[in-house]
């Protein structure tokens, strides 16, 4: 695999970055995951805009310029011939050489990192046909969730809790409300209305929300912005996921509780094609 490292394409063996990079000793970094299809960014310019928006709410430089950075995914995925798959990318502080909780100067240049995963099959799906099991867990992160960093150890323990638990995922809770998932956001649906979340610091502002928002409206389906409990969703007619990497992934069981009939039901495998067409249509 070739990646991307502060200016340079190399084999990933090759590449490398200071132990004393701030992204590696603090979580001092950000990131974004973009997915591609047909060889072709979804979904691209939310996530750059996210991505300038999180550098700005930590105060870091950014890297380069935007037509810089699609230039560099669009180089990654050719020289990766990717066809269905994901570019992570991931901005750090960078480091001074050494480890000080105080941020070094403006001298100090942020890290950039780029690499692709191939994932055949991230389309067609066969897990968005079967629908994720999941369970609920406290929601212990801290509380600037709307800022991408890579500050992931909990969600990471939350989904092992949810692995060792014979389920594929976990939805967080706060005061008995449901926050997002580890790594998407939550949505339940009763008596066809589509009921998610409100954006604010407590939720990560997906960009796929965005986009299954904005088309569930198009096709006429009732969305209500607002908190709901896990109590809720537990007898709720279904519930889905969204995430730039599994798009909207239907929930069929929470904490052992079957939703509906215990299969996806109609609302999110119709928003996952809606959503897959239109990305495919809209991919650069
Ligand atoms: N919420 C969290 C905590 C996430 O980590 C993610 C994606 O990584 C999302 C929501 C979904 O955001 P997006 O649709 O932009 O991938």
């Amino acid at each position: 695999r070739t990646v991307y490292v502060n200016g340079q394409y190399l084999p990933e063996e090759d590449a490398n970055v200071s132990i004393f990079d701030r992204g590696f000793l603090f979580a001092d970094a950000v990131y974004e995951v973009t997915s591609v299809l047909d060889g072709k960014l979804i979904a691209y310019d939310g996530h750059v805009e996210r991505l300038w928006r999180s550098l700005k709410e930590l105060d870091m430089a950014a890297p380069c310029t935007p037509d810089e950075l699609l230039e560099i995914h669009r180089e990654l995925v050719s020289r990766n011939g990717i066809d269905e798959g994901l570019v992570y990318l991931q901005v750090s502080r960078g480091s001074d050489g050494d480890r000080d909780f105080v941020f070094p100067g403006a001298e100090t240049k942020p890290t950039l990192v780029l690499f692709t995963q191939n994932k055949p099959g991230l389309a067609d799906n066969p897990a968005a046909k079967k629908g994720a099991k999941i369970i609920s867990v406290d929601d212990i992160r801290w509380g600037r969730r709307d800022i991408k960093t890579v500050q992931l150890l909990y969600p990471s323990m939350a989904k092992m809790m949810a692995k060792a638990a014979g389920c594929d995922d976990a939805w967080l809770i706060e005061d008995g409300h449901v926050t997002e998932g580890t790594s998407n956001n939550a949505y339940i649906v009763k008596g066809g209305k589509i009921i998610t979340r409100p954006l604010s610091n407590d939720i990560l502002h997906g960009i796929t929300r965005e986009a299954v928002l904005r088309f569930a409206a198009e096709a006429q389906m009732e969305v209500e912005e607002r908190l709901f409990t896990i109590d809720e969703a537990k007898e709720a007619d279904e519930a889905f996921t969204t995430s730039a990497s599994a798009f909207v992934m239907p929930v069929v069981e929470i904490d052992g509780v079957a939703l509906g009939d215990g299969a996806p039901g109609s609302v999110a495998p119709r928003l996952r094609e809606i959503y897959i067409d239109e990305m495919r249509k809209s991919a650069i």
